[in-house]
């Protein structure tokens, strides 16, 4: 098996219990293949863990365990039965979540979504790319899904050296997918869709949005319009905004499967229509913000929070007194106090009195794990415009 040694200042880095170990905190790797597993030691020898190890990414080691115990098939096999136990404790009123969230879930790098039946695997890093086999093997023994289908197409693997790909790798997977959320029926695309084929992140923020907004409501960035139909159940008129015409198809035949007839369907960028709105004087008793990653690295978190204050600006101006603002950030490099900031500059150019109702992040099928911030990225608040002209 191979070896790595900690420098001292990789050392205390990691007896803080954050699960990751860059390459630069190692004084010495030996005999350590590209996705084995190796163990992590101090100077002195002493054993510390064991964990995947990546010969091309700056993370070369993650953790698996803190004990020598034999890492097996019957060892991932408890790991995934864990994580899917707290999915029966925690997801409640769908069929469509994330079974497992890599380290959250002590498995390292790897994201498994299901939809109904209907199974979505990634494995993110050399070492879960090289147990791509037996963790579908698992997934086929505990649950029986009817397929799996392996979404390896995404940027990340680049850092890793790994090719992006996309393969069937259990039974056949239909074009789509209808699942339930709440009240409402969905489709769902796993095999060309956003992420797996939908925002599982913001389940519960829907829902809560659902029971809500109530009026006049604009969903923008609507993608399968999944804020609009929770909205539209309950609310007067709603507006959905998307740039693109695959994600505006599926979200008028998510309409009609729930037969929803007060949701209009708008091709436009988001940032000029919410300008041209407010030329046009037009007001929202309920607005969501829900916008694609900003800021993708950390050297774009300026330029990511010009584009937050602009919607978040526009959108406050847009509601009437008393409306509510759902706004989200999936930025993980744009911090909760930052955002937080930015929003009360907004609201301050806006000449308006916002409360906060609700402070939320990502559904708890992603878990956030303590000793893991890269694991907590979704903020989702929900504002209110004061019903009485402000102080
Ligand atoms: N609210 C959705 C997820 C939105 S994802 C849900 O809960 O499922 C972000 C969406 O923004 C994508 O569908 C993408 O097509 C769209 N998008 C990105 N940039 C845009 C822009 N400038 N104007 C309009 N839509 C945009």
């Amino acid at each position: 098996m191979g070896l790595l040694t900690l420098t001292s200042k990789g050392l205390s880095w990691f007896l803080k219990g954050h699960p990751w170990v860059f390459r630069d905190d190692l004084e010495k790797i030996q005999d350590a293949q590209a996705g084995g597993i190796v163990s992590l030691e101090r100077r002195n020898g002493q054993f510390l863990a064991q964990g995947f190890y990546s010969d091309r990414s700056k993370i070369a080691f993650r953790l698996i365990s803190r004990n020598r115990e034999p890492i097996d098939r019957a060892f991932w096999k408890g790991r995934i039965q864990r994580a899917a136990q707290f999915r029966q404790l925690a997801v409640e009123k769908t069929n469509a979540y994330r079974v497992v969230y890599g380290e959250s879930d002590g498995v390292p790098s790897l994201i498994v979504d299901r939809y109904g039946e209907h199974w979505v695997m990634q494995t993110l890093s050399q070492g879960a790319d090289r147990a791509t086999g037996l963790f579908a093997d698992l997934l086929a023994e505990l649950f029986q899904p009817s397929s799996i289908i392996l979404r390896n197409d995404l940027a990340v693997r680049d850092l890793e050296g790994l090719p992006q790909e996309k393969k069937m790798i259990l039974g056949d997977s239909p074009e789509w997918v209808e699942v339930f959320e709440g009240d409402i029926r969905y489709r769902v695309d796993p095999w060309s869709g956003q992420k797996t084929g939908a925002y599982l992140d913001q389940r519960e923020n829907r829902l809560r949005a659902g029971r809500l907004l109530r009026g006049k409501v604009l969903d923008a960035f609507c993608y399968q319009g999944l804020f609009a139909l929770h909205a539209a159940r309950s609310a007067a008129q709603v507006t959905a905004v998307d740039s693109s015409l695959e994600a505006l198809e599926q979200a008028k035949e998510n309409a009609r499967l729930n037969d929803l007839s007060n949701i209009e369907f708008l091709r436009e960028n988001v940032f000029d229509f919410l300008k041209g709105e407010v030329e046009r004087g037009n007001r929202y008793d309920g607005i969501n913000l829900d916008p694609p990653a900003f800021a993708k690295s950390r050297g774009n978190v300026d330029a990511a929070v010009r584009g937050y204050k602009e919607l978040n600006q526009r959108a406050i101006r847009l509601l009437n007194p008393g409306g509510i603002l759902v706004t989200s950030s999936c930025s993980y490099n744009l911090s909760e106090s930052r955002f937080l900031d930015l929003l009360r500059d907004c609201a301050r150019d806006a000449k308006a009195d916002l409360w906060i109702m609700e402070k939320r992040g990502q559904s708890a099928d992603h878990p956030v794990l303590l000793t893991f911030p890269e694991s907590s990225y979704l903020k989702c608040l929900f504002l209110q415009k004061a019903p009485f002209p402000p102080s």
